[in-house]
């Protein structure tokens, strides 16, 4: 998409500032689009403004990041419409950036004021009155650091340019550039380009790349490694246990292994930001921003290996690798996709992949992280009530609003998503007798339609995958995506000779309540009832606060433990408050086994069961 789309772009920019400076009546000058057309663009296409951002911060103890937008346009317009973005890619769900804004002045050129007035939520309209070249100032509040919000201090200032930059309506393939004028010696990082001879600007080409480009500007410290002599460097904010060198050598090793799925880096640079507070990451097209515990890096590393893994390997698969609705993107509205199960299911069970191909953990670790995974799935009763196409394409109402009976009607699109790609995988490799594996429906996805300007249907996963087994998978994808059927996992691992055990056979049933539980303080609260346990099935509630357990002061430990003395069939009485009255509940316990989900060696395996296991983790299967 962006060597095609890019050249088009420079020649409209060419011809635009050409009518600017010649006073050209305006033209139709956008080449029609294809399907993947932005869907705020009408019949006739405007000529591009040229945009140009400077992003201050004179005060950062008030979190008050300035904003000047200068609009220089080729034609005049009675009215200059300019809009926020409600959400940023990557994050779906609508954050009403907008509401960050205060501040907002407008002029022309020349510092006549104009008048405005917002017309919605998020669009402000400017009474330009034909003016060429329109001036906003704004301020945007910014103090939340999280990986898709802004964050602006006495330390540092980490900003998403969706949650900061307003932009003409219907201009989105416009390019811009963008000053950043930091405070006292604050450093900047962004995998933006530079524009060269103009001190700390940076280009975009338009405002998916723009949007897509998050700025660190601070102290931080720096470390960088090369991969086929492309640079990547990672900057850590703050004060931590990290080892710089340790970590850019791992992380090296888990380009690499991506590199080697694709056969090539799709960027001319790479940038890790690294915030060590908060948590979590958000992918872009060069870069990503993480957050981690900072004193995590000794005993979590892992976990922050594979969060970095994580949001790399989207740098293909969906930054590049796109589903049907994700990008060009429509910045005011929900963009819909049954397919965030690959977007983000794939790329959680890619994250694992080259951490386990990179070297730096097991392939026992690998399956021990699968099985806990298919465990707490098949902990949640809304496996049955959602399927994974249902659960991508609700995410903007429920993913990221989860409350007490999530569990009940839910699951969610990365942790199944990881699980049914995973046993993808291990289906293809089955079926193709090894020839095949989900790197081929990835290398394919990337050749066939991302170096073709192409985003893939639901369809099209579907019959790649099938290209890749030589069969059809119609019932795999029925079952386990597009339905909500139980997943039959021994009937796929045992494929390449793994089996899934759920506990000990032989381990007698204890007596279970099934409530999830929540000590706060003095408090024993009923955090959630998963459908089908004794507590749901005979009336305990969520938000219950329970006081005691047959007349005894009740907390967690002490409930565990008088719980152990029963036997399935028993009975208890609970005293709790409900709402602003006490009241008394008894509840027959259940009963059920230990859970202990693994998964191993079958018995009895063959020697092409053993080198599919071979060829896919690297190690012999015992
Ligand atoms: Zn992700």
């Amino acid at each position: 998409m962006q060597t095609k789309r890019r050249d088009f772009r420079w020649l409209i920019f060419i011809l635009a500032m050409f009518f600017v400076s010649g006073n050209f009546t305006m033209l139709d000058a956008q080449p029609k689009k294809k399907k993947t057309a932005r869907k705020q663009t009408g019949m006739r296409q405007p000529i591009l403004p040229k945009i140009e951002y400077t992003v201050s911060m004179s005060k950062p103890w008030t979190h008050l990041l300035e904003v000047e937008m200068r609009i220089v346009s080729s034609a005049m317009k009675d009215e200059t419409i300019i809009q926020m973005p409600v959400w940023t890619p990557g994050s779906y769900l609508i954050r009403e950036y907008e509401r960050h804004v205060q501040d907002f002045t407008a002029k022309v050129g020349n510092g006549e004021i104009l008048s405005w007035q917002k017309i919605n939520k998020n669009t402000w309209a400017i009474a330009s009155k034909g003016a060429l070249e329109v001036v906003v100032n704004y301020r945007v509040y910014a103090n939340e650091l999280t990986v898709r919000t802004n964050e602006l201090n006495d330390q540092h200032a980490f900003f998403n340019n969706a949650a900061l930059l307003m932009f003409p309506r219907d201009a989105l393939s416009a390019s811009s550039t963008l000053k950043v004028v930091p405070f006292g010696n604050w450093k900047i990082a962004t995998g933006l380009p530079r524009v060269e001879g103009q001190e700390n600007t940076f280009r975009a080409e338009n405002f998916d790349v723009l949007y897509d480009s998050p700025f660190e500007v601070g102290n931080f410290k720096e470390v960088s490694f090369e991969v086929e002599n492309i640079p990547h460097r990672i900057v850590f904010e703050g004060e931590g246990n990290y080892d710089m060198a340790k970590t850019a050598r791992d992380v090296k090793k888990i380009v690499e292994q991506a590199r080697a799925i694709f056969g090539e880096l799709p960027y001319k640079d790479y940038l890790f930001i690294v915030n060590l507070r908060g948590g979590g990451g958000l992918e872009h097209l060069n870069s990503t921003a993480l957050q981690f515990n900072r004193f995590g890096f000794t005993a979590r590393y892992t976990d922050f290996l594979t969060l970095a893994a994580h949001e790399y390997f989207h740098c293909f698969n969906v930054k590049r690798i796109r589903p049907d609705a994700l990008g060009p993107f429509d910045y005011s509205n929900e963009n819909y996709t049954k397919l965030l199960w690959v977007a983000e299911g794939g790329t959680a069970y890619y994250e694992n992949v080259l951490v386990k191909r990179a070297g730096l953990i097991s392939d026992k670790d690998f399956l021990a992280g699968k099985a806990s995974a298919i465990q707490a799935l098949q902990n949640r009763p809304g496996r049955f009530q959602t399927s994974l196409e249902e659960a991508s394409f609700d995410a903007w109402i429920k993913y990221y609003r989860p409350d007490e009976n999530a569990i009940n009607n839910q699951i969610s699109y990365y942790d199944k998503g990881e699980i049914v790609n995973f046993l993808l995988d291990v289906e293809i490799r089955k079926d193709s007798e090894g020839v095949k594996s989900l790197d081929d429906v990835m290398r394919y996805l990337y050749t066939e339609f991302f170096k073709k300007n192409k985003n893939y249907t639901p369809e099209d996963y579907q019959k790649i995958s099938e290209m890749m087994a030589g069969k059809s998978l119609k019932n795999f994808f029925s079952k386990y995506v597009r339905g909500r059927e139980e997943i039959d996992y021994n009937s796929v691992l045992n494929g390449i000779g793994l089996e899934l055990s759920t506990g000990d056979a032989a381990a007698r049933e204890a007596a279970y309540l099934g409530a999830d539980l929540t000590q706060e303080g003095e408090r024993l609260n009923v955090r959630a009832l998963p459908a089908g346990t004794p507590a749901y099935e005979q009336g305990l509630n969520t938000g219950d606060q329970i006081l005691a357990i047959d007349g005894y002061r009740a907390n967690q430990t002490f409930l565990a433990s008088y719980l152990t003395d029963k036997k399935p069939g028993d009975k208890i009485r609970l005293t709790v408050f409900r709402l602003e009255t006490l009241r008394e509940i008894e509840i027959t316990l259940g009963g059920r086994a230990p859970q202990n989900y693994k998964i191993a060696a079958a018995r009895n395996l063959s020697e092409q069961q053993r080198k599919l296991y071979r060829d896919y983790l690297g190690a012999e299967l015992k």
